[in-house]
């Protein structure tokens, strides 16, 4: 008898919209303005760091839970940025980047047959790590036009069921922020239950206009049930080193750190080292990465005007929605497709995001962590729509 491949645990995952659209953006020569990563240097300290740290000899496994003093210079990043006592021996792991920190997670505290609720559109991890879990996603959208958090359609997807919320702020791919009342709105929607909060922060620092990033570190009420998340990959302008980091209290930690310790066991030594000198060396740094990425957005925008594509608002993070629809009336999938193979820019759509996209939605999402040459180059191609 040949050999029988069970059916698959995750029949509804394919290859992602990033890769998917990254591969059509070489094939055809595109400005890749699709998967979120920058296209310049990463500082040139955190590269002598780790080139240092190599040297010394910092190359065999590190401790299961990440560098004593990573976890220390994470503490201290959390207490100088939002006044948060976090105890890096109990309370802080280093993880392969925000992804595994979120999987392990989920499976640290998710049963089968429960639920998490997530906000669509939701960033595309979560939802295959509840399924791995056993566990269902229950979808509640935001709104298509803000991306603002109805709190009372949140409250009524909750069930017996509920173990978990998935939030996210800034927003990918929206921008959106949580302020001081949606905080205050989730604190009175979770007050006296069981129910457990993944709060995924890894664009914490790119934020505008003078704005406050509501961590959820912020808020003692809310960081007692939480997993904080984090990635330097976004920090630090390096999404391919996968380094980042999870902050909850020492019992939700502990049940973490099992997940991580038979996930991957450890993290990358040597780029632990470099971050750890990066925080107590440069905390400006993250202090300036929102002025930084605001030049960016503000001088991205204004050439989009010249463009039949209308920009919406972008309070954080480093995606571009644009509306198309005086463009093109396509999908918004084959409108990605469509700019990048006929018109030479690679875009992201919106649908992946979402378990029922908003009928008749018309966004595509633009990275603007790039170089100007990068952005002039899309643009030029973007004016001929
Ligand atoms: N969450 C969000 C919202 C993201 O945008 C990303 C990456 N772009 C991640 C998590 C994953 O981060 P990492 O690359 O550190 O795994
Ligand atoms: N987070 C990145 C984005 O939103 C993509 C990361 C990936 O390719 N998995 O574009």
């Amino acid at each position: 008898m040949p050999l029988q491949i069970p059916p698959t645990k995750l029949p509804r995952v394919g290859t992602t919209i990033f890769t998917v659209m990254s591969q059509l953006a070489a094939e055809h020569g595109a400005v890749n303005l699709g998967q979120g990563f920058p296209d310049f240097a990463v500082p040139q300290r955190l590269v002598d760091e780790l080139d240092a740290a190599m040297r010394a000899g910092h190359n065999q496994y590190a401790p299961m839970t990440g560098v004593p003093v990573l976890r220390q210079a994470i503490a201290g990043k959390a207490l100088r940025c939002y006044g948060a006592q976090v105890d890096p021996d109990s309370e802080v792991t280093v993880t392969s980047g925000a992804t595994e920190a979120i999987f392990n997670a989920i499976h640290a505290v998710v049963r089968p047959g429960e639920e998490v609720v997530v906000l669509d559109p939701a960033y595309d991890c979560y939802e295959p790590a509840i399924d791995l879990a056993g566990a269902r996603a229950v979808h509640v959208p935001l709104d298509p036009l803000t991306f603002a958090v109805d709190w009372d359609r949140v409250r009524s997807a909750i069930t017996p069921k509920t173990r978990l919320l998935m939030v996210n702020s800034p927003h990918n791919p929206s921008g959106a922020m949580f302020s001081a009342d949606d905080m205050r709105a989730l604190a009175d929607l979770l007050r006296g239950t069981g129910i457990l909060l993944i709060s995924d922060e890894v664009y914490e620092h790119i934020v505008f206009d003078g704005r406050r990033h509501e961590s959820v570190l912020r808020w003692p009420e809310l960081r007692e049930r939480a997993f904080v998340v984090s990635s330097f990959g976004k920090t630090y302008h390096c999404t391919g080193w996968k380094i980042g980091y999870a902050i909850a209290p020492a019992a939700l930690t502990a049940e973490f750190r099992k997940v991580h310790q038979y996930n991957v066991f450890c993290t990358f030594a040597p780029a632990q080292h470099a971050f750890a000198a990066m925080i107590r060396d440069e905390p400006e740094h993250d202090e300036q990465l929102g002025a930084f990425y605001q030049a960016k957005r503000d001088r991205f925008r204004g050439q989009l005007l010249g463009t039949r594509l209308r920009p919406l608002p972008v309070p954080g993070g480093y995606f571009q929605l644009v509306d198309y629809s005086a463009v093109s009336d396509l999908p918004d999938h084959e409108f990605a497709k469509w700019l990048t193979v006929e018109k030479g820019v690679a875009a992201i759509p919106l649908s992946p995001f979402y378990e029922s996209p908003p009928p008749g939605q018309r966004l595509a999402r633009l990275c603007f962590a790039k170089n100007e040459a990068t952005l002039d180059a899309a643009i030029e191609r973007l004016r001929e729509l």
